[in-house]
């Protein structure tokens, strides 16, 4: 990091310039970044000694706070067996045990599991199912994705290009990536009679609509109703194209049930996981097929099989840490904890409504959102939040809450208290 003169800043704890180069993030102007030097439960420790109340459970993967001692010890018995094997011609114990969880776990048909190591490249991974499923069938053309405008699933070519292309961060590469077909959300009657036009239309070119189930998180955490998930499932039926539900931030409980689908009473053909699916401590992900998709994979030739495999896919420790997590669905109660975390968002968040500056308030699940109509010193905005003891992560004009989702009501009251504050200070104002 360098200040304007060029010469190499200092990190918060007087380190020597650090030669870590941060993601979304402007490195000539950022402030240094601050050190973490532990975890425990919902907070976060830092060198300097503070500890900051974690809202975003380190981007919404922590979900049963940190170094949750069930987690520690699979993992820990792992490590002494074997840390990690590769997956070509082999497999082991902790990925046999988490393939059939999970497809115990989702609904439906949705049993083959093919694992990777972050959310993108599992969605990465479904858009290449979806076309080599047509490929496979003998059907040719069909390359596009249909995605929706505020979505978003991912930093790679094909997932950047099935992200917003207006607001999202990747307009700049607009022209590189496959062109795909954006659609507005079928939110209501005009805009579904406007999703089915242009799949009738336009049906021999897409392989799968990719969409995010009830919340468009990075795109600005945009809600919408179960049912609009269930219309998107209709259409696809009815024009015959796959259904890809990136579950990615949604799924294992973040919006009240295990995963988002299961609240549209739907089965998507493909579902992508990551994030808090090993509890949030290691890097996995998983993208789910229906029975159809893989069989249409089966065959007598070797070109007819998926064609990735990422070098460190479905590493043991990381699959041991998944079904730690899992047994913690099991025996401990974090939907009932996540229905009652969603009253206390509420209740802790509603009195911003009527804060000057505040557009909207809204809670699903365990994420709660506070929408400003401008955050104008973003800088000042997270130091402030700093300066309160927590760890909240504001984008755009969205000040949100996606906590562990065991946090304690006092942990949370401090978080939401300290949101309250900063909007009643009006830290998110350009500095008088
Ligand atoms: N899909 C969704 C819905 C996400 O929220 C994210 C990350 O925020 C991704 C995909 C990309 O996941 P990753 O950052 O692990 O590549």
């Amino acid at each position: 990091m360098r200040d304007r003169s060029g010469r190499a800043m200092r990190d918060r704890s007087g380190r020597e310039p650090s030669t870590v180069w941060l993601p979304y993030t402007q490195m000539q102007t950022a402030s240094p970044p601050l050190v973490a030097a532990s975890t425990r439960g919902t907070r976060i420790l830092l060198e300097d000694g503070r500890a900051l109340v974690d809202g975003c459970a380190s981007w919404w993967t922590a979900c049963h706070g940190y170094n949750h001692p069930h987690i520690r010890q699979r993992v820990a018995g792992q490590l002494d067996r074997m840390p990690h094997v590769m997956l070509g011609g082999l497999v082991h114990a902790p990925v046999l045990e988490l393939s059939s969880r999970l497809a115990a776990l989702l609904p439906g048909d949705l049993d083959h599991c093919f694992f990777t190591d972050s959310g993108s490249v599992a969605v990465e991974v479904g858009i290449k199912m979806a076309i080599q499923y047509w490929l496979n069938r003998g059907v040719s053309g069909r390359t596009r994705l249909l995605a929706f405008r505020g979505g978003y699933h991912g930093d790679t070519l094909a997932t950047m290009s099935v992200c917003d292309p207006e607001e999202g961060m990747h307009h700049l590469f607009a022209g590189v990536f496959p062109e795909q077909v954006i659609a507005d959300l079928p939110t209501d009657e005009a805009r579904t009679a406007a999703l089915d036009a242009v799949l009738s239309a336009r049906r021999n070119e897409i392989a799968a609509i990719v969409m995010e189930p009830l919340v468009q998180g990075a795109g600005g955490m945009i809600f919408h109703m179960p049912e609009v998930v269930a219309r998107v499932r209709d259409l696809a039926d009815k024009h015959g194209v796959l259904l890809i539900l990136d579950e990615i931030f949604t799924g294992f409980g973040r919006t009240g049930t295990m995963f988002a689908c299961e609240q549209a009473g739907i089965v998507p053909d493909i579902v992508t996981l990551s994030k808090a699916l090993t509890g949030g401590t290691m890097a996995l992900a998983a993208t789910v097929a229906r029975r159809h998709v893989y069989e249409a994979f089966l065959s007598e030739s070797p070109r007819h099989a998926l064609m990735h495999g990422p070098t460190f896919m479905a590493n043991p420790l990381a699959c041991a840490a998944a079904c730690a997590s899992l047994d913690l669905f099991e025996t401990e109660p974090r939907l009932e904890q996540v229905a009652a975390l969603s009253g206390w968002l509420a209740e802790g968040l509603e009195p911003c409504r009527a804060m000057p500056g505040v557009r909207d308030v809204r809670v699903l699940g365990a994420i709660g959102v506070v929408e400003l109509d401008r955050i104008e010193d973003m800088a000042r905005l997270k130091a402030a939040l700093v300066a309160c003891g927590v760890w909240v992560r504001p984008f755009r004009t969205i000040l949100y809450l996606t906590p562990a989702l065991t946090i304690t009501r006092e942990d949370l009251g401090v978080l939401t208290g300290a949101i309250r504050r900063v909007i009643r200070e009006g830290a998110f104002a350009a500095r008088p």
